[in-house]
């Protein structure tokens, strides 16, 4: 009897410390994820879920005051790509801030907000879209013209990166020649206007296939990001960089923690 309560006891150290071991492998290999947050217009509240353009102001400002008053560190995107390039371990609590399509409200509302609180962020715009008007989803949407693009990149707060010509789904470009115009041509156009490299891409509603990377790569932008990140793809991978989208629901301080933590995407995934 004693040697079977030996062996029991036995047996469960044995148990507990190959779970233990397991357990402190699992999590110092786990690595969060690089933390890039997209928003597109910021101003008007969310009227519609499909509408996923907007994000109101008065949120807008609570998320940059969360992150400072919690002392998140917000780092330019090519910093970031610094840091993933050299495989060096990405500070915990860096965020990164990214707005597509080149509205005129990241002019008038955004940067006097990022100038507050310091915080560098990449805009990602349309080239054709510049100083136009659009009505989408029932609302009338104002881009930034070129002098507001050219002041913001002056200003050494704001990266501009591209987002193509004409803002097409690029999957859906069968002709080599149109997609090398989107994407090239964009980078040269916005150059000739900015007067300074445009390193960064980023992918009309997300998509992308190895062609396309193949062609950014070709085009000689230093990296790329998308919307989130898709099965199989590496979450390192400097020309498929997955983003968080900001919505007018995150302002909760537990759903901002979530969010800002590097393992939001990958909860989403479960
Ligand atoms: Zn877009």
């Amino acid at each position: 009897m004693l040697k079977t309560t030996r062996k029991i006891i036995l047996y469960f150290f044995i148990f507990t410390f190959v779970c233990a071991v397991v357990f402190l492998k699992t999590i110092t290999s786990f690595r969060p994820d690089p933390v890039i947050l997209m928003y597109h217009s910021i101003g008007e509240a969310q009227t519609d879920k499909k509408n996923s353009l907007d994000i109101s102001l008065k949120v807008f400002e609570q998320q940059m005051e969360f992150l400072h008053r919690y002392h998140y560190r917000v780092i330019p995107l090519l910093e970031l790509k610094n840091l993933l390039k050299e495989n060096k371990k990405i500070p915990s609590k860096t965020v990164v801030l990214t707005f597509d399509d080149g509205y005129e409200n990241n002019y008038t509302k955004v940067l006097p907000i990022l100038k507050k609180y310091d915080f560098p962020a990449t805009i990602f715009v349309i080239v054709n879209n510049l100083g136009k008007e659009k009505i989408m989803y029932d609302r009338m949407y104002k881009f930034m013209t070129e002098d507001m693009m050219r002041e913001m990149s002056d200003s050494g707060l704001i990266t501009i990166g591209s987002h193509t010509i004409e803002h097409r789904y690029l999957p859906g470009v069968s002709d080599e020649d149109e997609l090398w115009k989107e994407i090239n041509g964009s980078k040269k156009a916005l150059e000739k206007i900015l007067r300074k490299p445009v390193g960064i891409f980023c992918y009309p509603v997300g998509g992308h296939t190895p062609a396309i990377e193949a062609i950014v790569r070709k085009s000689g932008y230093e990296m790329a990001v998308s919307i989130k990140f898709k099965k199989g793809d590496r979450r390192d991978d400097l020309y498929v960089l997955g983003r968080i989208k900001m919505t007018d629901n995150s302002r909760h301080p537990v759903a901002l923690w979530v969010k800002f933590s590097g393992y939001y995407l990958r909860l989403k995934e479960l």
